[in-house]
C-alpha cells in the first residue's frame, strides 16, 4: 500500500529510527514517545489492525510479541513493560497498519487513559 505511513517506513521510505528489523518484522522509536522506551512493532505485511493480522498470519502476531520481548530487554526494562495494539477510532487508533506499542521505563498506571 503504497499511501500508508508504516509501509513506507518498513520500505525504507520514510525515515524512523529503526531498533530491530528483519525479513518479516520492523520496530522503530514512536515519533511521539509516551515513555522513556516507545517502540512500535510493526508486520512487513500491510494489516489494518490486529484482528485482520490474527485472522490472516496469527503466528505472525505472536511474532510481534517476541519481538517487542527483544526491544524490552535491549532497552533494560527488565522492570517491566506495556503492550498495547489500538484497535479502531475508539481505542485511538490512528495509522491503519498494525502496530504494537512497546512502553516502559516509567511507571504506568492503570486503567490507561
Ligand atoms: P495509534 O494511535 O495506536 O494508531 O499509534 C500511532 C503511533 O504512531 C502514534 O504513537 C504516533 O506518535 C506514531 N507515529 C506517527 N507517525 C510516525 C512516524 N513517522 N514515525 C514514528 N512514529 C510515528
Ligand atoms: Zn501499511
Amino acid at each position: 500500500m503504497s499511501d500508508c505511513l508504516f509501509c513506507g517506513i518498513a520500505a525504507g521510505e520514510i525515515p524512523a529510527e529503526i531498533v530491530y528489523s528483519d525479513g518479516a518484522i520492523v520496530a522503530f522509536r514512536d515519533l511521539n514517545p509516551q515513555a522513556p522506551t516507545h517502540v512500535l512493532v510493526i508486520p512487513r505485511e500491510h494489516h489494518v489492525d490486529a484482528a485482520h493480522l490474527a485472522a490472516a498470519n496469527p503466528a505472525l502476531l505472536g511474532r510481534l510479541a517476541g519481538v517487542a520481548a527483544e526491544v524490552a530487554e535491549s532497552d533494560g526494562l527488565g522492570g517491566g513493560y506495556r503492550l498495547v495494539l489500538n484497535s479502531g477510532a475508539d481505542a485511538g487508533q490512528t495509522v491503519n497498519h498494525v502496530h504494537l506499542h512497546v512502553l516502559g521505563g516509567r511507571h504506568l498506571s492503570w486503567p490507561p487513559g
